[in-house]
């Protein structure tokens, strides 16, 4: 059993909230949302970050942000949103799986 906690959500092991997917990404809800959409969309293959999928399968990036904006559309965000993927410490990543972070619902500000 991987201990990687999105691969673990992807198989089914971990409960989320499931609200969008395609043969190769899924799309749930954040655990702790920091904005009224916050939705988290993932490749269903384990890339540990940005930078890992890009080496391995660029298109799949593609392939995620356009999930992300597929995300955005269905939950309505018609005044804009924030796609955002944190790589590495500096950045704060803290799940070593590739996921691209949906956030809407209100104005956001600056990235502070
Ligand atoms: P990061 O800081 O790596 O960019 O983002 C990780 C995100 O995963 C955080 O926003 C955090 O709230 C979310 N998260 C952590 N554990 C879980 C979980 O078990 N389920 C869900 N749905 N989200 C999680
Ligand atoms: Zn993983």
């Amino acid at each position: 059993m991987t201990d990687c906690l999105f691969c673990r959500i992807v198989a089914g092991e971990v409960p989320a909230t499931v609200v969008a997917q395609t043969d190769r990404t899924l799309a749930f809800r954040d655990v702790a949302p920091q904005a009224p959409t916050h939705v988290l969309v993932v490749p269903r293959e384990h890339h540990a970050d940005a930078a890992a999928c890009a080496d391995a399968d660029p298109a799949l990036l593609g392939e995620l942000l356009a999930a992300a904006t597929d995300v955005a559309r269905a939950e309505g965000l018609t005044g804009g949103y924030r796609l955002l993927t944190n790589t590495g410490p500096d950045a704060g990543q803290t799940v070593h799986h590739l996921h691209v972070h949906v956030l809407g619902g209100r104005p956001l500000g600056g990235l502070g």
